[in-house]
């Protein structure tokens, strides 16, 4: 049997890497290369964490995926993950995204727990707690060094016996008989796996198009001065998430890979044209950025940015990942609608998705695509609304 996945992001590489382990003759393709710039998987570092408030499926895909890390680092973790914890803060007394959480963590072993807030502002002296409710702590979280992990993943599918190349694929959703170009040559294979970002709904327009949008996140990393190194570095400060539905929800990581304090943004209103639209930071939102941090690291005010880098969410219309066949051709499966928080969950859903095909376990209910037709709803991964058209 042979399958040819295109798109070697960490859902192309992990399904690629985890297929090719199970005994299968594989062809990864990539117009650009594992972890490139343009793809969701190419930024510099991403979080890893367990909370999901009511969402089962992606805590047990984040805890299988640590396992899956683990051993796709072997003895050289520190080369792709620092743990750091998360501290998640609730400006608001509604906390359940962490608190309906914490059965389900504790049950797979691991930690979340509640911190007392005076406690806490001791804890931490460069963070202002002003206005913050409630405090967790996830012990078990930190930064995947991303692009490094896409390669990490490559290099582990090759040494395995995986064949990789880089190339545009191009697909005639129109036409009934499914067939796959590669740099305009046809590519035959026995089933066929679509990884590609927001680049899947170009290829699949009919069937994604009114599913999914992509939007442009900035991400800063500004200039911790030298005296106050020490505070913002990973062994005093975890991963941070500063959770509100009010206004964009502020996350950011401790100083890392030597590129300074990062800060991003979850607001998904700014629509991204992934070929097409220069990837340069908006000022409004950098101003923005600049206000939350006088509020919440006040020893950071004035600093200036160091380092920035423009990406896109490939987001559903719901929040959840869409992994499933496609209705037209049953031999063709498409993985996207990664909605800004797929990156940590990769190892996993290769995994789950190399099961399916090859011994017909099912795929989570809730990325099939059937959902979207009995209720439109638009939702993000931490905020929930349901919106009628
Ligand atoms: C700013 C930002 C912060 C994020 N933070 C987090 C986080 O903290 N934690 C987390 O878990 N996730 C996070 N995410 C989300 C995560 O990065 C993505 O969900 C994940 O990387 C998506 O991976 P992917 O493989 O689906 O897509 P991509 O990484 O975009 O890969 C798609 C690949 O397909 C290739 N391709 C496209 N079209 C074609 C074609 N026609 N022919 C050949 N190849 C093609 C592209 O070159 C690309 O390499 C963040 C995303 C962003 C933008």
């Amino acid at each position: 049997m042979k399958i040819t996945v295109v798109g070697a992001g960490v859902w192309g590489t992990s399904t690629a890497y985890y297929l090719r382990k199970m005994g299968v003759q594989v062809e990864l393709i990539d117009m650009w290369g594992p972890g490139n710039v343009r793809s969701g998987s190419g930024g510099a570092s991403r979080i890893i964490r367990l909370v999901y408030g009511p969402d089962d499926v992606y805590i047990d895909l984040t805890a299988r995926s640590f396992h899956l890390w683990n051993d796709l680092f072997q003895k050289n973790a520190k080369d792709y993950y620092q743990e750091t914890g998360l501290l998640w803060l609730f400006s608001q007394e509604d906390d359940s995204y962490a608190a309906d959480s914490k059965r389900r963590i504790e049950a797979l072993g691991f930690e979340l727990e509640e911190l007392d807030i005076t406690d806490t502002q001791l804890a931490y002296p460069q963070i202002s707690l002003t206005g913050i409710r409630k405090v967790y702590f996830e012990d078990k979280a930190g930064i995947l060094y991303a692009s490094k992990c896409c390669e990490l993943l490559l290099q582990r599918f090759q040494e395995i016996g995986g064949h990789y190349m880089t190339g545009h694929a191009t697909v005639d959703e129109q036409s009934s008989d499914f067939s796959l170009l590669i740099n305009g040559k046809k590519a035959v294979s026995d089933q066929y796996i679509f990884a590609c970002g927001p680049w899947t709904r170009n290829l699949f327009p009919g069937l994604l198009k009114k599913y999914t949008y992509v939007s442009k996140q900035d991400v800063y990393h500004f200039v911790i001065p030298p005296e106050r190194m020490r505070l913002f570095d990973t062994s005093h400060l975890p991963v941070w998430l500063d959770y509100n539905v009010e206004s964009p929800l502020y996350y950011g990581m401790p100083m890392h890979l030597a590129k300074g304090f990062k800060i991003a943004y979850d607001d998904r209103s700014e629509i991204f044209n992934p070929d097409q639209d220069d990837r340069l930071p908006n000022l409004t939102h950098l101003t923005k950025a600049r206000k939350f941090i006088d509020h919440r690291f006040p020893l950071l005010t004035q600093a200036p940015v160091a380092y920035t880098e423009v990406c896109q969410y490939d987001n559903s219309l719901d929040g959840h990942f869409i992994v499933d066949m496609h209705p037209q051709f049953k031999n063709v499966l498409v993985m996207t609608g990664s909605s800004g928080h797929g990156f940590k969950m990769g190892p996993a859903l290769g995994e789950t998705v190399s099961r399916h095909l090859l011994k017909g376990s099912p795929l989570p209910e809730q990325f099939r695509l059937n959902r979207f037709l009995n209720k439109s709803v638009v939702q993000s991964q931490f905020i929930q609304k349901e919106k009628k058209h």
